[in-house]
């Protein structure tokens, strides 16, 4: 076996307990990697490799220096990897034999705190999750850069737990290592998180304050789970963490993983980015907790009717109240992250300019005060009272630290004079040494009648007095003694400058070192009140959301809904996203109603009319009353749903490489096992993944299961023409279509929504749209007018390329009875004849066909 240079030997021990992780080993001003490691970092980093010669072969190695390593960490962490940092823990001029060497923090992309890795308006969760063997998980949140814990128990089984994690933005997920395989599996693939593992659930005494609210042996030993591993990879003061807030699940509305991804409530489907989310449109905070908090918001949507309707009634009031509003807006811009301070401060990484900037946020506390009592709105001001203006904060912070400090914390000029004692003396000391020095100057200048003598001073020499060549003749002699020779003067010091030298720099270097004691002392104070400033940022953020879901109702015109019990009704509904990507005023608005009557609405309508659109404008104004903002529309009786489930069609599916007809059934099942008769479901062009027979027969199972045993507000929308039949026997669903009208051979979509089934299609004329060459749909004007003619009696047109093959499948029966004159031909073509397919359900029509066949074959 080779072996390594004790060197090597150490960092290959430590490597072995960071075996997941970049291992960054510190050797000088470099942090070194090795092996796979180098190998690894080299490709993603692009940074070259090298190698250091070992026993036997060389040993691959890169490194990044030290003081650029932050992006470099940066970009590996953003990767999904985990980065080890490991330092020289001893000084290397007094170590014997190899330096002492320690990983003293584990950087992982659910735990980072470097302001640089944080997307400011992002929240960065961590979460855990524990299996309990009655079937129940917990699962355990937290984002380390504000404190933020959160607890959610799940007794609902694993399929829930996926849901439940799929709506939540974490980027990293611990687990027990004996968490069964392929529900790790699962994690990994659908979630696409760092997984990482942590089989120590006992409960460390340090976090007993943590956990006072807990009397669930779960939801301890959940919790336990995820602060070891914080304390494990962080190792250090986790003073900021607060309690866990218990998450009951009931009390909000449950999206199901693919509602939040189908709707873009955060993001788009397409790029991933917020631009053209519901987010984006609403996003009307100034502060970055604000924008986080609105975001929260957006993946829980309320129940409770009163929490509702006084977040609506906030809304109002910051909705009327204009001049105001602004004012408010604009204090608020002076508002620091406070959440996110309060984590640093526990970190110990804030240094004096920030806490200058803390106290200015304060200090804009009471005229924000000020501001919201001028609404004079009662729950404006019951948010109000709760604002406190930490006035003893402000006051030490005001005594204590000047107004523009440096960045550094260690180089003095930091603490105000006044505030110590023993610093004031350091710094008279220095002062009046100064003060005595430029006295000395001019005593010097009189005494030797040289008008260009002064005294400087430099790191090297210290304090001189310096006197031109041209005037050397004028020093009496003994007096100075030479320390340094320029080209046209000489330096000269005194023993008397050199004692006054002495006391100066003593003071100075004293007072640096005392300032910087005062400064950690500060903070360490500023400690004991992150829980106020906690509380402080969460007021201040839910007054941000508020005033910015009336900035963007004003801006948008949107009101006030009402919450009914059953008839849900909505006047000239606008999609809140897509009316703000068109030009102002061409967005067509659409009313809609369903109550217990009238369920089910089955949209049809062509390609491209407007059914999708139509759709998810319900759901989007449902979740936006239901977080307490205006909607877009002219009037909203809303009914509070308690989930939202959608499916979207394979056709429409632009998302996963997964197999889309599986996929689309699994949706589907979820919808139906999960739904109430307070449920929303979306039901957009299900069935198409598979082939017509299949998919149409499919699709109308699950409407009619849905409508005899959920009864829950759906909306469906399809191509399959066939199924608008169902009208006559599903007495709660009912008919809706999107019109397009023709003009001079072209298709014109008209957007609106009206009752009854749509009576043609205009997939040629899509197509058309689209400049497929014209040859081509020429031949399919061509193919269709022979499709209608085997219609005969019926005028109906097909919907759709599915069609085509149904209908070529009767021409071909057609054919084949001509071409076989001796059977039965007579009877069988007087059959199809007669066949009335529009009544049909595809499986008669099938049954039929193979009566059909059946009695060609005798
Ligand atoms: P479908 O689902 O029927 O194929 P979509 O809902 O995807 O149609 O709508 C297609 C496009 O039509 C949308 O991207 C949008 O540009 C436009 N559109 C839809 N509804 C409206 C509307 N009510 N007013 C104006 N344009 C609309
Ligand atoms: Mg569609």
């Amino acid at each position: 076996m080779a072996k390594y240079t004790p060197m090597m030997e150490q960092y290959l021990k430590i490597k072995a307990d960071y075996k997941d992780a970049f291992l960054f080993f510190r050797l000088g001003d470099f942090y070194e990697m090795f092996f796979e490691d180098a190998i690894n970092a080299a490709r993603e980093l692009e940074i070259t490799l090298t190698k250091r010669a070992g026993q036997d072969e060389p040993i691959p190695m890169c490194g990044v220096p030290y003081h650029s390593a932050a992006n470099y960490i940066k970009n590996l962490v953003e990767k999904g990897y985990k980065v080890a940092i490991c330092e020289q823990v001893e000084d290397p001029k007094t170590a014997k034999g190899v330096v002492k060497r320690e990983v003293v923090q584990l950087i992982t992309p659910g735990t980072v705190m470097e302001s640089n890795m944080l997307d400011e308006k992002d929240n960065n969760y961590i979460a855990s999750l524990s299996s309990f063997e009655d079937g129940s998980y917990v699962i355990a949140y937290n984002d380390l850069s504000t404190g933020e814990n959160k607890l959610a128990l799940i007794t609902t089984g694993w399929d829930s737990v996926i849901h439940e994690l799929y709506n939540q933005p974490i980027k990293e997920i611990v687990v027990s290592s004996s968490l069964d395989e392929d529900c790790q599996k699962q994690l990994k693939d659908r979630l696409q998180v760092t997984l990482s593992y942590q089989d120590e659930v006992n409960f460390n005494a340090e976090y007993r304050d943590l956990c006072e609210n807990l009397n669930d042996e779960r939801l301890m030993k959940a919790f336990s789970r995820l602060l070891n591993y914080i304390q494990h990879t962080q190792k250090r003061s986790l003073d900021h963490l607060q309690q866990a807030e218990i998450i009951q699940l009931n009390d909000y509305l449950s999206l199901d993983m693919y509602s939040k991804r189908n709707l873009e409530l955060t993001q788009t489907m397409l790029r991933k980015g917020k631009h053209g989310s519901l987010l984006w449109v609403l996003d009307k905070t100034v502060t970055a907790m604000g924008s986080r908090t609105l975001k929260k918001w957006l993946e829980r949507p309320l129940l409770n009717k009163h929490e509702i309707e006084k977040r609506l009634e906030t809304v109002q009031g910051f909705y009327h109240g204009f001049m105001e509003r602004d004012a408010l807006r604009e204090t608020l811009k002076s508002v620091y992250d406070l959440e996110r301070l309060a984590g640093r401060i526990a970190y110990g990484n804030v240094n004096a300019r920030d806490l200058i900037q803390l106290k200015k946020s304060l200090n804009k506390i009471p005229e924000m005060i000020q501001i919201l009592r001028q609404f004079e709105h009662e729950e404006i001001n019951q948010l109000t009272e709760q604002l406190n203006y930490p006035d003893h904060l402000v006051t030490l912070l005001e005594d204590s630290l000047v107004e523009d400090p440096p960045i550094s914390i260690k180089e003095g000029s930091i603490i105000k004079d006044g505030y110590h004692e023993q610093l004031d003396k350091y710094r008279y000391a220095s002062r009046n040494g100064k003060q005595w020095i430029a006295e000395l100057e001019q005593k010097e200048k009189q005494e030797t009648n040289i008008k260009s003598l002064k005294i400087g001073y430099n790191r090297v020499f210290g304090y001189y007095i310096e006197v031109t060549k041209a005037n050397l003749h004028l020093l009496p002699e003994g007096k100075y003694e030479r320390k340094q020779t320029l080209t046209n003067a000489e330096r000269f010091i005194t023993p008397e400058l050199k004692e006054k030298e002495q006391l100066i720099l003593e003071a100075e270097e004293k007072s640096v070192d005392l300032e910087y004691e005062l400064f950690l002392e500060i903070r360490e104070q500023m400690k004991e009140h992150i829980p106020e400033l906690q509380h402080l940022s969460d007021v201040v953020s839910n007054i941000d959301v508020l005033q910015g879901f009336a900035t963007v109702s004003e801006a948008n015109n949107y009101i006030r809904p009402r919450f009914v019990d059953s008839k849900l009704e909505i006047k000239n509904g606008r999609h809140p996203v897509i009316e703000k990507v068109m030009d102002e005023g061409s967005f067509v608005p659409n009313d809609i109603h369903l109550d217990n009557d009238k369920s089910i609405l089955l949209i049809t309508g062509p390609n491209m009319s407007g059914k999708s659109t139509y759709m998810r404008q319900l759901a989007l104004t449902a979740i936006m009353g239901q977080i307490g903002c205006f909607v877009p529309c002219d009037k909203a009786n809303l009914i509070i749903f308690d989930q939202i489930f959608t499916r979207i069609g394979a056709a429409d599916d632009l998302v996963s490489g997964q197999s889309t007809f599986m996929v689309e059934m699994l949706e589907a099942n979820h919808a139906i096992q999960h739904a109430t008769s307070n449920s929303l479901i979306l039901l957009d062009e299900i069935g198409r993944g598979t082939s017509t027979y299949d998919g149409m027969a499919l699709a109308q199972a699950i409407v009619e299961y849905i409508h005899d045993n959920i009864q829950a507000k759906t909306l469906f929308s399809t191509h399959y023409h066939e199924l608008t039949s169902l009208e006559e026997s599903l007495t709660h669903l009912k008919n809706v279509h999107v019109r397009a009208e023709e003009f001079e051979g072209n298709v014109v979509f008209l957007h609106k929504v009206k009752d009854g089934a749509a009576d043609e299609s205009y997939g040629i004329h899509v197509a058309k749209l689209a400049e497929l060459p014209e040859q081509l749909i020429d031949r399919a004007g061509v193919i269709l007018k022979q499709l209608e003619a085997t219609e005969t009696k019926h005028t109906r047109t097909s919907e759709s390329s599915n069609q085509l093959s149904f209908f070529d499948e009767v021409n071909e029966v057609l054919k084949a009875t001509k071409e076989q004159e001796e059977l039965p031909v007579q009877s069988i073509a007087e059959d199809i004849k007669n066949l009335n397919l529009l009544e049909m359900t595809p499986l008669e029509a099938i049954n039929e066909l193979y009566r059909l066949q059946k009695k060609v074959s005798k």
